[in-house]
């Protein structure tokens, strides 16, 4: 007589053993110019909600959609990003953009990552609301939506309900809810997930603009990153708008 246990719940135990030897990484791509608390504070929220075993923070070289005459050096703004993530062992300063030349497209490098971790590791891309529902402006959206799992991260105020408008049709039934921090992690299939992760009232312009002014950026930033833009002299008056 036949004995263990079926063949069906095997399988399943199959599934979850091989789900248990993956590597979940996010990978949070801006300008960074400079990082500040928001972007510690939503990466930390991301990390736990999806249990990620490591986020990489990616400054890119040029961003595809920004166009600043004034945007601080790669070199700079990689060093703040080592700056910020010093203190957290599961957050990671990644290179893969600031080595690239030209515009950073995330296609190329989620590619880069994939081909670099191997097969044992999912990738959670971490992107804005605003920035997604411009999809259509993105290098290759389909290969990007294909290639990893997406955490859309909404601005307070902000409704995910255009969303499903811009996604092909094919990747709607992908869309996991996954506000109110519940967890949502599936163990099969590429994921859409929709999150609410705190948002902090900064950005990196108006951080910018304060030191411009002279003002003091304490509690904006970590103390490493504010040590760093003292010493550098980033984000100073142009000699012209002192003399003005
Ligand atoms: P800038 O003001 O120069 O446009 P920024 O503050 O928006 O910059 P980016 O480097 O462009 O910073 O942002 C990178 C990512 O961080 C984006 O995906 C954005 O959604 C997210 N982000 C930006 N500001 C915040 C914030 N205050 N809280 C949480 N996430 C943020």
């Amino acid at each position: 007589m036949a004995c263990g246990p079926p063949v069906g719940r095997m399988r399943e135990r199959d599934q979850e053993v091989r789900q248990l030897a993956v590597k979940r990484i996010g990978v949070f791509g801006g300008t960074f110019d400079p990082p500040h608390l928001g972007h510690l504070l939503l990466a930390e929220t991301i990390r736990e909600q999806f249990k990620l075993d490591e986020v990489l923070f990616v400054p890119c070289n040029e961003p595809p959609h920004k166009d600043r005459e004034d945007l601080t050096t790669a070199t700079h703004r990689y060093a703040m990003v080592v700056a910020a993530t010093l203190h957290n062992p599961a957050f990671t300063p990644a290179a893969v953009e600031v080595n690239r030349p030209g515009k950073s497209y995330s296609i190329d490098t989620l590619r880069a990552l994939a081909a670099d971790y191997g097969p044992d590791v999912e990738l959670y891309f971490v992107a804005g609301l605003d920035s997604m529902l411009q999809i259509d402006s993105w290098h290759e959206p389909e290969a990007l939506l294909d290639s990893c799992h997406v955490v859309v991260v909404s601005r307070p105020g902000s409704s995910f309900e255009k969303l499903r408008d811009v996604l092909p049709e094919r990747c709607h039934e992908r869309i996991v809810d996954a506000s109110g921090g519940q967890e949502a992690v599936e163990t099969r299939g590429l994921r859409i997930y929709l999150s609410d992760a705190v948002y902090l009232a900064l950005s990196s312009t108006e951080l910018r603009q304060r030191v411009r002014s002279g003002l003091g950026i304490r509690y904006r930033v970590t103390p490493e990153v504010e040590r760093y833009i003292k010493s550098h002299e980033l984000y100073q008056a142009r000699a012209t708008e002192v003399a003005s």
